[in-house]
């Protein structure tokens, strides 16, 4: 198997010009100073609402460096481009937090028109959904006050709890959700359910077990997603694998460390009851890590997307595959980073022959802002993920200064 190495910054950049690689230096070291990015974080939403003319400013800026476009045309060309380094795309239709039966119905549409478009290009393999994109919040909650960890693995929901207007309300999420599953099932295109907030999460586990006992019988079209910064998704993951197996249906699960770490632990300490997360991230790493030793064992049929800008998990990954002798082409281990972040890892990971891909979100600019925020913060602190990018982006461009 090729030898692969997360410091080759010439692979991880060749599909960017040395324009395009400054602008994304001057986006990293802007985000980076932490004044900078308190008043761009508070001062967005409020402008946009004001319709201030910031547009242009986001566009060409924090947008074009994370999101794949306004529509899905312009995400083609995104797409086209990575597609020429065997890179693939995870499309997310990325509006958050619209709700109302009029606004989920046309997610649904989105969608369903989303992998059409999809099946006719060789490099989508996956589509990604928010199930709050679908359901209205306030109803997972209420779902979720009222469930019990056994019936979720069973993908059994407390529909008693719930008035009969809110039955129908679930039955038309549901229905929602299946439509999406089976058109992206006809067109052979995988859909990846996000993992969101631990409050309303036992409904989004419950229906996609559902949606994977439907869909997943020769191979895993519907995906779960475990967030391992949580305490208990290590045996969450043990716990579906054992109802997949005896029901006969193919497990598929994305692995993440989770995006809502901050908002998780305010809410524990809020309400007095013990934070889901773990107390130190070391915890978390272990648990990750354990996750794909799990996952990727052949004694375990599981389907996974390994999501994460982590270098030692993902390299970690690729000798577990080594060690089993699992080819790097397999389709059952998926790799995937956020489009605008780790380029290192992808584009090394698709040289060595791995399956592996961005997480391309897109949407209008003004629904794309919740997103965006997320990104912002995550690549907050020099110390982090901001250092890393500036780093390598610095590096790159000394080499080919010196190869001019
Ligand atoms: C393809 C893809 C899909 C994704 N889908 C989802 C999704 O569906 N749902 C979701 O929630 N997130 C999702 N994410 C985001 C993901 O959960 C992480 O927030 C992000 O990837 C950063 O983690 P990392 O493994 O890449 O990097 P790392 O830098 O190794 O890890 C950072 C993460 O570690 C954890 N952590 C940090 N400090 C501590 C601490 N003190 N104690 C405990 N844990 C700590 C947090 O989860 C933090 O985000 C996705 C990411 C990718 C790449």
């Amino acid at each position: 198997m090729p030898e692969i190495s997360f410091d080759n910054t010439k692979t991880a950049f060749e599909y960017k010009s040395d324009r395009e690689l400054e602008r994304a230096k001057f986006l990293f070291s802007t985000m980076g100073k932490d004044w900078v990015l308190r008043m761009g974080l508070k001062m967005t939403p409020w402008a946009l609402k004001w319709g201030l003319p910031i547009r242009g400013i986001i566009r060409n800026t924090i947008f074009n460096q994370f999101v794949g476009g306004e529509t899905l045309e312009e995400t083609a060309a995104v797409a086209e481009k990575l597609g020429q380094f065997n890179v693939d795309i995870i499309l997310d239709y990325g509006v958050e937090g619209k709700e109302g039966e009029a606004n989920f119905d046309h997610a649904r549409d989105v969608f369903i028109n989303s992998i059409r478009y999809a099946a006719s290009h060789s490099h989508i393999p996956f589509m990604s959904v928010k199930l709050t994109g679908y359901a209205r919040f306030g109803l997972l909650e209420k779902l979720h006050a009222a469930s019990s960890y056994h019936d979720i693995i069973q993908g059994k929901l407390p529909l008693y709890a719930i008035s009969e207007r809110e039955k129908q309300e679930w039955e038309r999420v549901v229905q929602r959700i299946d439509q999406i599953c089976e058109s992206a099932k006809k067109n052979h295109i995988g859909v990846l359910i996000d993992a969101e907030e631990t409050w309303i999460q036992d409904p989004i586990d419950a229906l996609t077990t559902q949606m994977m006992q439907k869909h997943n019988q020769e191979t895993a079209v519907v995906y779960n997603t475990a967030q391992l910064y949580r305490k208990d998704r290590l045996q969450f993951i043990k716990d579906s694998n054992s109802w997949a197996s005896q029901n006969h249906f193919k497990l598929g699960m994305k692995l993440v460390r989770g995006a809502y770490m901050d908002k998780e632990r305010e809410r524990a300490s809020t309400f007095n009851y013990p934070s889901p997360i773990h107390e130190t991230k070391e915890d978390t790493d272990r648990d990750f890590n354990e996750a794909l030793n799990y996952c990727i064992s052949p004694s375990n049929d599981i389907y996974i997307v390994v999501g994460t800008h982590n270098e030692y998990s993902n390299m970690y990954a690729t000798e577990l595959m080594n060690q089993y002798g699992i080819p790097f082409q397999s389709r059952q281990v998926h790799f995937s980073q956020l489009y605008g972040m780790s380029d290192n890892i992808t584009f090394n990971l698709a040289k060595a022959g791995c399956f592996v891909s961005k997480y391309l979100p897109f949407g209008p600019i003004a629904d794309v802002i919740p997103y965006l925020m997320r990104r912002a913060q995550e690549n907050a602190s020099v110390s982090g993920q901001t250092g890393r990018e500036l780093l390598l982006i610095r590096q790159e461009l000394q080499r080919r200064q010196k190869d001019k």
